[in-house]
């Protein structure tokens, strides 16, 4: 039966990536994916709840380089957020945090792939009517374009307008190429969000790709060219997974897709006209 991740780690080299589960996400297929039909869905059915909602992870990922720690993305917290589109449900991140031996104080740099209330608001805490940021001495970066479109948008600020407010003397700027640390590289990776980020690490022979949203499930694997409702950008999300399905084909390769079901974990190989997922 399909479940959202547990924690797990992957270490190429000497880098520690550990998957932190915050929690789930449970996706109306019917609103998320609004052009695929029920046969369609019948050879993935094992992706599907009982009730037909596609099932996914939710949470963040742990980078312990010699030097560093990193923290990707931040969950959405000790919240549940709900709309027509999927819902998810939060609060895990901190107690899987202390189980791999750290508190928040610890966490040098947060890299947020893109400004969504799942990878953003687990950074946020509330007390005694007081907002914070949960890691205090942390650098928190991201691409400049994923900043800058909340600009001249207020209308689109509000499920995440308490990040913004928190890190807007706070944050820093990490651009297309950039190593945020020795062997970790900022990729622009748009089509979910104009501004959407991935991080390469490499560590000898071997490659992480770390994916942000740029697949929720493991059905965009084989299907690149489903069109679905979360991305801003339909079109150049199609073109990103398929760049990134090309790369994580590579050998040696692992992809880490945040939101995939069971393991967040993915091995990608050629097949047919398109991709397989070979493992998870
Ligand atoms: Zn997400």
């Amino acid at each position: 039966m399909v479940k959202a991740a547990i924690s797990s780690s992957i270490t190429p080299g000497n880098v520690r990536i550990t998957y932190l589960p915050d929690g789930y996400i449970l996706f109306n297929t019917a609103a998320v994916f609004p052009t695929i039909t029920a046969t369609d869905w019948q050879v993935y059915r094992n992706e599907l709840d009982d009730n037909g909602q596609l099932v996914g992870s939710l949470g963040a990922y742990l980078l312990q380089t010699p030097e560093q720690t990193i923290l990707v993305d931040t969950g959405l917290g000790p919240r549940t957020y709900e709309s027509s589109r999927f819902k998810c449900y939060g609060g895990q991140l901190l107690s899987h945090l202390e189980q791999a031996g750290l508190n928040p104080a610890d966490i040098d740099i947060v890299f947020i792939t893109h400004m969504h209330a799942d990878h953003v608001n687990g950074a946020v805490r509330e007390a005694n009517g007081e907002l914070a940021l949960i890691f205090p001495n942390a650098r928190y970066l991201i691409r400049s374009a994923e900043w800058h479109r909340f600009d001249n948008q207020p209308e689109r600020r509000a499920s995440v307008a308490d990040a913004l407010h928190l890190l807007e003397h706070r944050i820093e700027f990490a651009e297309e190429g950039e190593d945020i640390v020795p062997g970790v590289t900022v990729l622009a990776t748009p089509g979910h969000t104009a501004g959407h980020a991935s991080l390469l690490v490499t560590a000898g022979e071997e490659r992480v790709i770390i994916l942000g949203d740029i697949f929720y499930s493991a059905v965009q694997i084989e299907h690149p060219e489903w069109t679905n409702s979360l991305d801003s950008d339909p079109e150049q999300a199609k073109i990103t997974r398929r760049q990134m399905l090309q790369e994580l084909a590579q050998p040696s390769t692992t992809g880490a897709a945040s939101h995939v079901a069971n393991s967040v974990f993915i091995q990608v190989v050629t097949a047919h006209s398109g991709f397989q997922l070979l493992k998870r």
